[in-house]
């Protein structure tokens, strides 16, 4: 059956939920538009790949936060006249799929304008601290209400969207895929030149990948480079998406405070993942809140590292302790420097869970089994 889908996302810049909508609008093509609530390198990247795409601007919705509170009247009239706006092109397509909690906030209401189902993607893992109560309670409110269903990226979302009061029997889990072409094409390759340019004195790198918050656990790995070798660097990939440039400054003053401004490399945004991930030694995943799923894990195996993951939620879905990978507790630099040393000292075992975990991303965490996913929520939603 032919759909016609329209997309929703708050968001411009490319974060882990936006990269996964981009592989699924890509399957998806003249089945799926996408809308953005502002411009950036999303609307780009969509393009490139030949998505219809537009913006449709916020306006006061932009200031509602995660963390905030209560939203003003203002941002409540803007989410109004884009539920308008939406409604209006909702009235050319099956099902309004939203991939953002503000975009589900809007599709909700345009929906029910426009008698459209409505399936919201949920990416967070709901009752986070950098949630309001608020923002989550009304979040599902609106979903118990108004969503025909929910798809969880993890169980452990599913889980949390449960526990914060939404009907089970809305939601579907489907697992997150990442294409694995990219890492293909740098599989032969030990990319020495971009190590060498990165850290030339380095024996030995770890490397973590995100945007910069204090949630995502960047300075955990920083205190845990404070425990290694002086011959062992960090490499820290990612920008502070969301404006967290406080954040930032704090991350490059631990690391003076603890003198080790020469062995950590801040890279900012890179587009680069694959050979930056070949070019490491050991990925590490820090976040100090249970991850609703984790797309850096699944890309650290794909590119055949050996990975070190934080784990809480949507992890223990995707990393065996030993098997595939090694998991230590949240926000523990320690036990994060012990991991790392092992593997270090032991290159047979640190190649054999990079294998099986490669393997295992290969076989469970593709992009046609995530988008079957989608198409058959869809497809249920529309039957
Ligand atoms: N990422 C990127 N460039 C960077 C840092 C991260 O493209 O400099 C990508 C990363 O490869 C991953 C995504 O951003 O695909 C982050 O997804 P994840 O699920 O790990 O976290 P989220 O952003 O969804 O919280």
């Amino acid at each position: 059956m032919t759909l016609r889908v329209l997309a929703l996302d708050h968001v411009g810049v490319l974060g882990g939920a936006e990269l996964s909508l981009l592989d699924i609008a890509s399957a998806f093509g003249d089945e799926m538009s996408v809308r953005l609530f502002v411009d950036g390198p999303f609307r780009d990247a969509l393009a490139n790949r030949g998505v219809d795409v537009q913006v449709l601007p916020m306006g006061a919705l932009a200031s509602v936060r995660k963390e905030s509170r209560t939203p003003s009247l203002a941002a409540l009239a803007a989410a109004w006249r884009l539920a308008e706006v939406v409604a209006n092109e909702a009235a050319s397509a099956d099902v309004l799929y939203a991939n953002s909690q503000k975009a589900f906030v809007v599709a909700a209401l345009a929906g029910r304008r426009a008698r459209r189902p409505v399936v919201w993607h949920l990416r967070d893992l709901l009752g986070a601290p950098h949630f309001s109560a608020l923002n989550t309670r009304g979040a599902v409110m609106l979903a118990n209400w108004l969503a025909t269903r929910v798809i969880a990226n993890s169980h452990a979302t599913a889980d949390a969207f449960v526990r914060a009061g939404g009907r089970r029997a809305l939601v579907r889990v489907v697992h997150n895929g990442v294409d694995p072409a990219p890492f293909d094409a740098v599989s032969g390759v030990a990319p020495r030149a971009l190590r060498h340019s990165l850290s030339p004195d380095a024996a030995y790198v770890m490397a973590v990948f995100g945007r910069l918050h204090e949630w995502k656990g960047q300075q955990v790995a920083i205190d845990a480079l404070a425990q290694l070798p002086a011959e062992c660097a960090l490499w820290v990939v990612g920008a502070p998406l969301f404006g967290e440039l406080a954040f930032e400054t704090a991350l490059r003053e631990q690391a003076a405070r603890l003198g080790l401004t020469a062995r950590v490399r801040f890279l900012g945004f890179r587009n680069d993942i694959a050979p930056l991930m070949r070019a490491a030694d050991v990925i590490v995943h820090t976040s100090t809140w249970p991850e609703p799923f984790g797309r850096v894990i699944v890309e650290g195996m794909l590119a055949c590292r050996p990975v070190v993951a934080a784990s809480a939620g949507g992890v223990g879905e995707i990393v065996t302790h030993e098997e595939t990978g090694v998991l230590v507790a949240p926000g523990d630099a320690a036990a994060l420097a012990q991991a790392v040393t092992a593997l270090r000292a032991s290159p047979a075992r640190a190649a054999r869970l990079a294998e099986a975990g490669a393997a295992h991303a290969r076989r469970t965490f593709g992009v046609p089994a995530m988008v079957d996913g989608v198409r058959r929520v869809l497809d249920e939603v529309l039957a």
